[in-house]
């Protein structure tokens, strides 16, 4: 079945605009589309017009391009009467004539379609057809093309970008000044609230197709892979920990630079065997040593000394016995080898760690702890990583007041989202830039926008994006900056209204986050869909989250939805695996459910053999 299909009615009569008589034809329409099994349809309030050219112009306008509707119907006004001018009204604003369909209800109606002049055709995205007035007519009409009606619709929609702008577009009349990049955004506001149909023809079903979870993750990854160039910057040592290196990094000098002892002993000549040995001195780790072993000679030394010229092997001072010592001094003057050396012992060689000119560390590589203890003894203190996209996070809503705000005014609440995300991505090293709050209109969430592409390569939006009346985001991401809405809706709970969108601006290509609202869907869509992205334009190769199967310890109630259920997960209950149970309420309100939790349960959607997930099963868990 195609997606909602948003039809209009418009019945152009005389008579029932004037009510001398009842309109029929409107309803039987609307009973149609609402029965159809084709598609699935939101039909919008009947609209009735008189036989006036201008009046129908007009109103078939405010169907197609106001509102945007996918299908027109109108019934009446196709005849040879005097005032009969629908086809005219509407001929001049077709974009195009759908003939064939027009052939076939001629065809299928005759004789009756003699005295019709209706016509069929698109105006930007929308199907329109004109039907004849009466309810009988309708009825034929509407069943010779309700096969086809969902096809065309899919056609005329083309792309999820169609969807959007087919429903949003301003109306020719709607002077914006804005151009496809964007600028100039800000004049093309004062007509932005104009083009809004009025609150009575909002959409009562979302226009936007719900999105599989892994499908939605998969768009946000094309579009940083279609991201022009990524940037590279150079960063100290110190401030290298879980950055992606940008370039090899090799070895100037060898590790170890000298010969090393890899035992505190005696240096030795292996062919020398067992036996005595006269002690010339000593090396130890730091110093030069000059000595020079000859015959039957060693020179003690320590770990990591450097090995003496002459010397092939060094012998643990554990398998050597002292024989004489300077009664004055205590020094050492012979000592006996218990084990013969075998040629090479205990010897560390040039490079053997590390050879010059070798790679010590790969493009693409995270860098850790050792990695930069190895950057470090390479004497690399400073290198090239990947730089991190600058990062804006906007607040939305006419009731969100910043957390200082009190006492709290009725009806405002302090905005959470923005410190949970703030320090979310901090957590995962990745700074943000505060926005600040914007209200629901569209005047204040252009110009914030606007600021935030100026400013930013990811701006995250929390509100706006569900169904109300002022959600406002997606809307002005289409019809002022020219976005593409990636997708508008996710199959997840929490998280439905989650959008995706990019912006070209001056230019560059920056992706939109749109979370909803409410805190906790807010936290889980950045942990699924905004994290694993920053990752990825940061150069990560392993960018996703981490997911670790647990026993569940309770039985769960499943959603229609796949749901993110908050989860605390317990290390130590005694088996082999981690165990792993329910936060509790799961409201998506309520930020309690995830601000003890350690994971989300990654649940399937209920089904009707599965309405219940046991406990003792394993699920898959997302760590936060
Ligand atoms: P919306 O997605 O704009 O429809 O908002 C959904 C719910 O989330 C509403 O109850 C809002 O008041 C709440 N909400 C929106 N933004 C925030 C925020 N920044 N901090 C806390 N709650 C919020
Ligand atoms: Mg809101």
């Amino acid at each position: 079945m195609s997606a909602w299909v948003r039809c209009g009615i418009l019945v152009v009569s005389d008579r029932c605009y004037r009510r001398e008589a009842v309109d029929e034809s409107g309803p039987c329409l609307a009973q149609l589309l609402r029965s159809t099994k084709k598609f699935t349809t939101d039909i919008l309030p009947v609209e009735c017009v008189e036989d006036d050219r201008e009046k129908i112009t007009a109103a078939v306008l405010k169907f197609t391009d106001t509102i945007g509707v996918d299908l027109l119907i109108t019934s009446g006004g196709t005849g040879f009467g005097v005032r009969d001018c629908t086809p005219e009204a509407v001929g001049p604003i077709l974009d195009r004539q759908a003939h064939g369909m027009m052939a076939a209800i001629n065809q299928q109606t005759y004789p009756n379609s003699i005295m019709s002049r209706g016509l069929c055709g698109t105006r930007k995205n929308t199907l329109i057809v004109n039907f004849p007035g009466s309810p009988k007519a309708c009825s034929e009409c509407f069943a010779i093309i309700e096969p086809k009606i969902s096809h065309i619709i899919d056609l005329l929609r083309n792309s999820v970008t169609k969807i959007a702008k087919a429903h949003h577009e301003k109306p020719p009349s709607c002077s914006c000044g804005g151009d496809s990049t964007g600028h100039g955004a800000g004049d093309a506001l004062k007509n932005f609230p104009q083009a809004q149909p009025g609150v009575a023809f909002r959409h009562r079903k979302s226009p936007f197709p719900v999105t599989p979870v892994q499908e939605a993750q998969r768009m946000t990854f094309e579009q940083v892979e279609s991201l022009s160039t990524t940037r590279v910057g150079t960063i100290k040592l110190a401030e290298g920990l879980d950055r992606i290196l940008a370039e090899d990094v090799r070895a100037v000098d060898a590790l170890p630079p000298f010969r090393a002892s890899i035992k505190d002993g005696y240096a030795v000549k292996s062919a020398d065997g067992e036996g005595e040995r006269r002690v010339l001195g000593q090396s130890h780790a730091g110093s030069e040593s000059e000595t020079k072993l000859e015959r039957d000679t060693c020179v003690r030394i320590t770990t990591g000394a450097p090995v003496p010229d002459g010397a092939d092997a060094v012998v643990q001072v554990e398998d050597t016995e002292l024989v004489s010592h300077d009664q004055q001094t205590g020094e050492e003057l012979i000592i006996r080898i218990l084990k013969a050396p075998k040629p090479n012992q205990d010897i560390r060689p040039i490079g053997s760690d590390i050879q010059p000119g070798s790679v010590v560390a790969s493009k693409g590589t995270k860098i850790n702890p050792a990695c930069l203890g190895v950057l470090a003894t390479c004497g690399i203190t400073q290198m090239k990583v990947f730089a991190h996209p600058v990062v804006g996070l906007l607040s939305t809503g006419d009731e969100i007041v910043v957390p200082e705000t009190s006492p709290l005014p009725h009806g405002k609440i302090r905005d959470s989202n923005k410190t949970v995300l703030t320090m979310t991505l901090k957590k995962n090293g990745f700074s943000v830039t505060d926005l600040g709050i914007a209200k629901d209109d569209a005047n204040a969430l252009t110009s914030a926008l606007e600021n935030a592409l100026e400013n930013c390569d990811v701006v995250i939006l929390t509100g706006g994006v569900s169904m109300g009346e002022k959600d406002l985001v997606k809307s002005i991401l289409v019809s002022v900056f020219g976005g593409t809405i990636h997708f508008g809706r996710v199959f997840m709970k929490p998280g439905l209204p989650t959008t995706f969108a990019t912006v070209d601006f001056n230019g560059k290509k920056k992706l939109v986050f749109g979370l909803p609202g409410n805190p906790v869907s807010a936290t889980v869509t950045c942990n699924l869909f905004v994290l694993p992205c920053l990752r990825k334009m940061a150069g990560f190769t392993d960018y996703m989250y981490t997911v670790v199967k647990a026993e569940l310890k309770e039985r769960i109630n499943l959603d229609p939805r796949p749901e993110y259920h908050r989860g605390v997960i317990e290390w130590n209950s005694g088996k082999n695996w981690p165990v792993v149970a329910s936060t509790g309420n799961q409201i998506s309100s309520r930020l309690l459910s995830i601000s003890g939790a350690h994971v989300l349960l990654c649940l399937p959607a209920k089904r009707d053999s599965e309405a219940t997930i046991s406990a003792g099963e394993m699920v898959d868990t997302i760590i936060l």
